[in-house]
C-alpha cells in the first residue's frame, strides 16, 4: 500500500514543476521592436565623431589637434546589450523591469536606462531581493552574464528572463568549461569582484560544480602563483591572499596540478601574454615539460582593437591623451594605463569633468578616485597649439566623445565643423 504522505508529496512536486517551468530567455530583438527603439539607440551616436572618422581620425581647428584612435567606442557587445535593454523595456512595457548590476559600465547609457524605469537587483547571488521576484516580473542579464547560481535562482522564480550576455564571454565559459570536465583547475586572469570573472569563475566549477579555479589579477599575484608552482610558496599565506579568488575547498597543493588559462575579455593583452609566459616556464620547470599547462586566450577582438588603436595613436607627437568612459569599465581603464605611461592622460567620464582651462576632474589611477587636476598651461594659450589624442572604451557612446569636444571647443575657444 502506498504511503499517503509521500504520494501526495510526490503529485504536488509534479504539479509545481508543471507550474513553474522554466520559461526560455525571450528574443527581444525583433524587427518591430527595433524600428521602435531606433530613435532611442541612435541618441548614441554622433555626427560629429562620424565626421572626424571620415577624415582620418583627425580634425584640425585652429590652434588645437584632435587625433582619435582608429579604434574606440561600442563594440558590438555593447551595442547589442543597449539594444537589448531598450528593446525589453519597449516590449514589456507596463511590467516590473529588473536588472542585475549594470547593464554595462557607463554612467551616461545607465541613466537613461535608469529615468526609463528599470529597477535594479543587485549583483549577489544570495540577496534577499530575489526573493520578491514575481513570475510577471521581467529580469535582464547583463553583458557580463550572471554566475550559474543566479541564473539558477532566476529560472526557479519562473521569471521573464532577457539575455545580454555578449557572445565573447560566451566563449570563455565554453573553455573554462571543458577545463572543469578534464579535471584541470582554471586560471583566471581578471579581477575577482568584477561581474565577468564571477561569472566565469563559476563556470569554471563546471556541469557538477567540482571543478576548480584562482583568479589572479596582477603580474606580482601571478609571481606567488609561480613561487607556489615551483615549491617556494607558503600555504597558509597563499590560502589568506587568494581566500576570496578561488573555488570553494580549494587546495594549492592538489589543485594546482594541472592548470588551463583564461582570461576576463577585457585585459590587458601584453599583461595576459606574460603572465601566459611566467605560469608556462614555471610548470616546464616542475614537470619537465608543459603537458599539464593549457592556455586559451580570450581577450576579444574589440578589446585588442583598442588596445592596438591606441598604442598607433601614442606614436604621434600629442601633447595630451584623453581617454573618455566609466571609471569601472576594465577595458576603459587599461587605455587610461597605457597611456599614462607614455604622456599626461586625463581619463573622464563625461564632458562635465572639463571645469574650466585649468582645471580637470579625472579618475586617478592610482588612488583609484576622480580628483580635481590641473590642465597643462597650453590648454589656456590659444596662442600655442594643443595636440591632443582621444579615445574611448568599448562601452562609451560616441555623443559622449562629441560632448567632451564640445566643451573643449567652448573653453579653448575653437570652432567645431557644422555637421
Ligand atoms: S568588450 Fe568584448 S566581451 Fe565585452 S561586450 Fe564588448 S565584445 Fe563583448
Amino acid at each position: 500500500m502506498a504511503v499517503p504522505g509521500i504520494f501526495l508529496d510526490s503529485r504536488a512536486k509534479n504539479r509545481h514543476n508543471i507550474l513553474m517551468q522554466v520559461k526560455k530567455p525571450v528574443n527581444v530583438r525583433r524587427r518591430d521592436v527595433l524600428e521602435r527603439i531606433r530613435a532611442q539607440v541612435d541618441r548614441y551616436k554622433s555626427p560629429l565623431v562620424q565626421h572626424i572618422r571620415e577624415n582620418n581620425d583627425v580634425l584640425v581647428c585652429g590652434n588645437t589637434e584632435v587625433f582619435l584612435a582608429s579604434s574606440f567606442g561600442f563594440c558590438d557587445g555593447v551595442k547589442r546589450a543597449i539594444e537589448i535593454a531598450h528593446a525589453a523595456c519597449d516590449m514589456f512595457a507596463g511590467k516590473r523591469i529588473w536588472l542585475i548590476g549594470e547593464i554595462i559600465h557607463n554612467p551616461v547609457v545607465n541613466a537613461r536606462l535608469d529615468a526609463m524605469g528599470l529597477l535594479h537587483l543587485p549583483f549577489r547571488t544570495d540577496d534577499p531581493a530575489y526573493d520578491a521576484l514575481i513570475e510577471e516580473d521581467v529580469v535582464i542579464i547583463p553583458a557580463f552574464g550572471v554566475p550559474v547560481k543566479l541564473r539558477k535562482k532566476l529560472e526557479d522564480k519562473g521569471v521573464q528572463l532577457v539575455d545580454s550576455t555578449c557572445g565573447n564571454v560566451m566563449k570563455v565559459w565554453t573553455r573554462v568549461r571543458s577545463y572543469a570536465r578534464a579535471g584541470i583547475t582554471s586560471i583566471i586572469h581578471g579581477k575577482a569582484k568584477h561581474e565577468e570573472s564571477m561569472a566565469t569563475a563559476s563556470h569554471s566549477m563546471g556541469d557538477d560544480g567540482l571543478g576548480n579555479y584562482l583568479v589572479i589579477f596582477s603580474e606580482a599575484e601571478a609571481r606567488m602563483l609561480v613561487d607556489y608552482l615551483s615549491g617556494k610558496g607558503n600555504r597558509e599565506e597563499f590560502m589568506a591572499h587568494f581566500a576570496s579568488a578561488c573555488s570553494p575547498g580549494f587546495d594549492p597543493d592538489i589543485h594546482l596540478q594541472e592548470i588551463g588559462m583564461a582570461n576576463q575579455t577585457t585585459m590587458l593583452k601584453s599583461e595576459t601574454a606574460h603572465i601566459q609566459q611566467m605560469l608556462r616556464a614555471a610548470v616546464v620547470e616542475r614537470d619537465g615539460d608543459d603537458a599539464r599547462f593549457h592556455v586559451f586566450d580570450t581577450i576579444c577582438g574589440a578589446t585588442q582593437d583598442r588596445q592596438n588603436a591606441l598604442f598607433e595613436l601614442l606614436e604621434k607627437p600629442l601633447d595630451a591623451m584623453f581617454i573618455i568612459g566609466g571609471y569601472n569599465s576594465s577595458n576603459t581603464t587599461h587605455l587610461a594605463h597605457i597611456a599614462a605611461r607614455r604622456l599626461p592622460t586625463f581619463f573622464v567620464k563625461s564632458a562635465d569633468c572639463l571645469l574650466n582651462l585649468h582645471e580637470i576632474k579625472a579618475y586617478d589611477l592610482s588612488a583609484r578616485e576622480e580628483r580635481t587636476v590641473q590642465l597643462p598651461g597650453e590648454v589656456a594659450d590659444p596662442d600655442r597649439v594643443w595636440r591632443i589624442g582621444i579615445t574611448a572604451g568599448a562601452s562609451c557612446p560616441d555623443n559622449v566623445i562629441e560632448e567632451v569636444l564640445r566643451r573643449l571647443s567652448e573653453l579653448r575657444g575653437f570652432p567645431l565643423p557644422l555637421v
